[in-house]
């Protein structure tokens, strides 16, 4: 088993824009998490270890900008984004 390890400063982390025009290019990963783990969530216990371990990756998405929606594309990173990191309201 291969746990990723996760610092507690990057649970619910705000995003940070790298600049105007500037692509954030993101991969989404995707975990399964097990009945067991949920239970001791559900009752306020740490999930335990392999919450984030290889057994439990379903899928990784992209390469794709996090501001503009784009997939990744040489085509793409050459060009300026034109995204923005969400609505300001
Ligand atoms: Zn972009």
């Amino acid at each position: 088993m291969n746990a990723t390890p996760v610092p507690q400063s990057k649970i619910g982390a705000a995003l940070v824009d790298p600049g105007r025009g500037e692509h954030l290019w993101t991969i989404l990963t995707m975990y399964r998490v097990g009945d067991n783990a949920i239970r001791r969530m559900n009752n306020g216990e740490n999930p335990g270890v392999g919450l984030l371990d290889h057994e439990n990756l379903m899928t990784l998405e992209g390469p794709g900008c996090f501001k503009c929606e784009q997939p990744y594309s040489k085509y793409i990173a050459h060009r300026k984004c034109t995204g923005s990191m969400g609505d300001p309201a």
